[in-house]
C-alpha cells in the first residue's frame, strides 16, 4: 500500500516557510548545469523547465532534492525522471501550441505539466490508481487545466482522443506497442524508451506518409511499462 502524499493532500505548499521564489535560483542552476551544458538549447523547453515548479511534484521528504541531477522516488516502484531526461524527451517531441499529446505513465504529473506549458492539450494515462488520483489533484491545484489524467493501461494508448501529434512514453517498453503507432498522427512524433527491464535507449519515431522511421537518442533507465502490450505483471 502507498502512503498518501502529504504534499498533495495538504492542498498547499509542502513547507509553509518555502516560497516559489526560494527555488528560482535552483531552477536557474539546473537549467545551466544540467541542460545547457549537456547541449540542450531549445528555448521553449528551457522556459518550461524554468516555469514548472518541480518541487511541487516530489514527495515532501525530497523537496530539498527536487532540482538535483537525478531521478527521485514518487511511489513504491515509481520515479520522477531526472530533469535532463524530461527536457530531452520534451525537446524530441517538438511540441507546437495546439498539439494533442498523449503521455503514458503519468507518475507525478511533472512531464505532463511541461507538455501543457509548451501549449499541448495533454492526455496522460497512469496504471497506478493512487498516483493517477494524486497527479489529477496536484495538476488541478497548480492550474494545469489542459491536462486530463486517465487511470488505465496506456500500453494500449488512449484511442478516445487520438490521433496525437506527440506521444511520450515514460516507462520502459520491450518493444513499441502497436496501438501507439496507430494512434500517432501523420507527421507525429513518438518518444519511447525501448530495451530490457534495466537498460533502454530512447527512440524518436516519426510517422510520414503512413510509414514510420526511428532514431536512437540517449541511453536511459526507466521503470517498466507493465500492460497488455508491454511487460507482464511480475509475480
Ligand atoms: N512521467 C512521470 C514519471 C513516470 S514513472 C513523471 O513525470 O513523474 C513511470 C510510470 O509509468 C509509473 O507511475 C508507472 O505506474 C506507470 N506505468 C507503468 N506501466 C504503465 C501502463 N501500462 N500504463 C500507464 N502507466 C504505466
Amino acid at each position: 500500500m502507498m502512503e498518501p502524499a502529504a504534499a498533495a493532500s495538504a492542498g498547499g505548499f509542502p513547507h509553509p516557510a518555502m516560497h516559489d521564489a526560494d527555488f528560482e535560483a535552483e531552477r536557474r542552476d539546473m537549467i545551466e548545469r544540467q541542460l545547457r551544458r549537456r547541449g540542450l538549447h531549445d528555448k521553449k523547453v528551457l522556459d518550461a523547465m524554468f516555469a514548472v515548479p518541480r518541487h511541487e511534484f516530489v514527495l515532501p521528504e525530497y523537496v530539498g532534492a527536487a532540482y538535483d541531477d537525478r531521478p527521485l522516488p514518487i511511489g513504491p516502484a515509481e520515479t520522477i525522471p531526472q530533469p535532463y531526461i524530461v527536457a530531452a524527451m520534451s525537446a524530441a517531441a517538438q511540441i507546437e501550441p495546439g498539439d494533442c499529446a498523449l503521455e503514458v505513465g503519468t507518475g507525478s504529473g511533472y512531464q505532463a505539466a511541461i507538455l501543457a506549458y509548451l501549449g499541448a492539450r495533454v492526455y496522460t494515462i497512469e496504471r497506478n490508481p493512487e498516483l493517477a488520483g494524486q497527479a489529477r489533484e496536484r495538476l488541478a491545484r497548480l492550474g494545469y487545466t489542459a491536462v486530463e489524467v486517465i487511470h488505465g493501461d496506456g500500453s494500449n494508448g488512449y484511442a478516445a482522443a487520438a490521433p496525437y501529434q506527440a506521444i511520450l512514453v515514460t516507462a520502459a517498453a520491450p518493444a513499441v506497442p502497436p496501438p501507439l503507432l496507430e494512434q500517432l498522427d501523420e507527421g507525429g512524433r513518438l518518444v519511447i524508451p525501448v530495451g530490457d527491464r534495466y537498460h533502454q535507449f530512447l527512440q524518436l519515431i516519426f510517422k510520414h506518409g503512413g510509414r514510420t522511421a526511428a532514431r536512437l537518442l540517449d541511453p536511459v533507465q526507466f521503470v517498466p511499462l507493465v500492460g497488455q502490450q508491454a511487460w507482464p505483471e511480475q509475480t
